[in-house]
């Protein structure tokens, strides 16, 4: 997936969430950013925090995406973290860009996770 050329593509899980076509748990809302948790946690805490704008990864948005849409994504990270007092303890943020990185969604995304101890940041091993 070459998501610096990949066109967006409206039918993505995430723009449905947001098009509230499928519901989702909301943590966070303002007028540039959806937060909501995964589906599928592998942490006691893993939250989702998207523009609501249509990118497809980080190079899309720091391409096309307004300083007021960057801006919010990376604010809401920390006022969510705090909201759930992760800063006590220590969290994680991560948004996986094409292939490369396994991203499965076609919407930028950036995972928070914590709530235990999360380990090394990558595994040294190569994947199966
Ligand atoms: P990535 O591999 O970085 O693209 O991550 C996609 C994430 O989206 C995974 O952690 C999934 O569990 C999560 N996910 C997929 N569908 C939904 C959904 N409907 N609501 C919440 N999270 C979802």
């Amino acid at each position: 997936m070459n998501t610096a050329n990949q066109s967006y593509d409206p039918n993505n899980i995430f723009a449905r969430i947001l098009r509230k076509e499928i519901p989702c748990k909301t943590v966070y809302e303002c007028d540039h950013v959806l937060a909501f948790h995964d589906i599928n946690p592998i942490a006691p805490v893993h939250v989702l925090v998207i523009p609501k704008g249509p990118y497809v990864s980080l190079t899309d948005l720091s391409a096309r995406g307004s300083d007021a849409e960057l801006a919010a994504l990376l604010r809401a990270v920390g006022i969510i973290a705090r909201h759930l007092g992760l800063d006590e303890t220590g969290y994680r943020f991560l948004a996986n860009n094409g292939a490369d990185a396994h991203q499965e969604v076609p919407h930028l995304h950036i995972h928070l996770f914590g709530g235990r101890a999360l380990g090394p940041m990558l595994s040294r091993k190569e994947p199966a």
